[in-house]
């Protein structure tokens, strides 16, 4: 059955999806193993990508200090694994109605995989897992700022990002020149709290791929010292670590821990108990902010 592009791009506005941009799989073909959208469906004729917004008013409870949560709900998590992912799963239902395969993706961390040994000797492990942010370059919907995040002409790095393969043929949209959305201005390096961004103009701390014939770039975050940050870790910019731990003095911005490492020690910390009277703290939480969090 008859299926364009255009047509996939009115039902994508239609359901409430931001932007759609659509690449051809060609475009992917220097992809690793483990990324490469072909070992997921050898098919595949195109990769659709599906930009969702987070809303402005996300982190405005968090600017005033006065309001935390809102953004676990609608910016990231809730935003990540429900939002989204209905409006990607009713695209695909659409692309199948008209006589094609659609395979909705979910991002997932695919700088972890892979985690299962492959089942047979020369064979691949059941772990592929594309890089949407490397699809989304492909597909002509924004480019990945120094800073590794994506970005988007209209909503900038405030945008959570779906994915679909599918065996139609669609004409692909252009791939967004680099450096139109990124100009290496250096604020992210100034900003970042836990230091994980390099200089700009540090040659050694760049990583570059090419993506449909033209040349991606971006700094190679230290994100032992991102992982730390983003999970509470950093005493200068967490208030609820900060008051389960006062006197704790770890020096997040020059440290050289892991991913691995830090992960290991932020993960465990969410669901953490311990007290010692249950009069001083009831619920036993180490840290009571995540203990709300979870719950919710
Ligand atoms: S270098 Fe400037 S434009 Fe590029 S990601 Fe960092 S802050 Fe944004």
């Amino acid at each position: 059955m008859k299926l364009t592009s255009e047509m996939i791009k009115e039902k994508a506005r239609e359901l409430g999806i931001d932007a759609v941009g659509i690449a051809n799989i060609e475009r992917y073909k220097d992809a690793p193993p483990l990324f490469n959208p072909k070992n997921y469906f050898p098919e595949a004729k195109s990769v659709i990508v599906t930009v969702m917004r987070i809303p402005r008013g996300s982190y405005r409870g968090i600017e005033e200090g006065t309001h935390w949560h809102n953004y676990t709900y609608y910016a990231y998590n809730r935003l990540n694994t429900l939002f989204r992912p209905r409006l990607t799963y009713a695209l695909a239902c659409f692309i199948e109605d008209h006589g094609w395969e659609a395979v909705p993706h979910y991002p997932a961390v695919p700088e972890r995989n892979p985690v299962r040994m492959p089942v047979a000797e020369g064979k691949l492990p059941s772990d592929i897992v594309m890089s949407v942010r490397i699809m989304a370059v492909g597909a002509g919907v924004g480019e990945i700022g120094h800073s590794k995040v994506f970005l988007n002409p209209k909503f900038g790095p405030r945008v959570r990002l779906g994915c679909i393969l599918t065996d139609a043929e669609l004409e692909p949209d252009p791939i967004v020149e680099p450096g139109t959305i990124c100009n290496k201005c250096g604020r992210c390096v100034r900003e970042c709290p836990g230091n994980a961004i390099p200089p700009v103009k540090d040659e050694d701390k760049k990583i570059t791929i090419e993506v449909g014939g033209k040349k991606i770039t971006w700094g190679d975050v230290h994100m032992g010292r991102c992982t730390l940050t983003h999970h509470g870790f950093n005493n200068t910019i967490s208030p609820f670590h900060k008051k389960a731990f006062p006197n704790m003095e770890f020096d997040v911005e020059n440290c050289d821990i892991t991913e691995e490492e830090a992960y290991r020690l932020c993960y465990p910390m969410a669901t953490a108990k311990w007290t010692r009277t249950p009069f001083d703290n009831p619920s036993g939480s180490v840290i009571e902010y995540y203990d709300y969090v979870m719950k919710h």
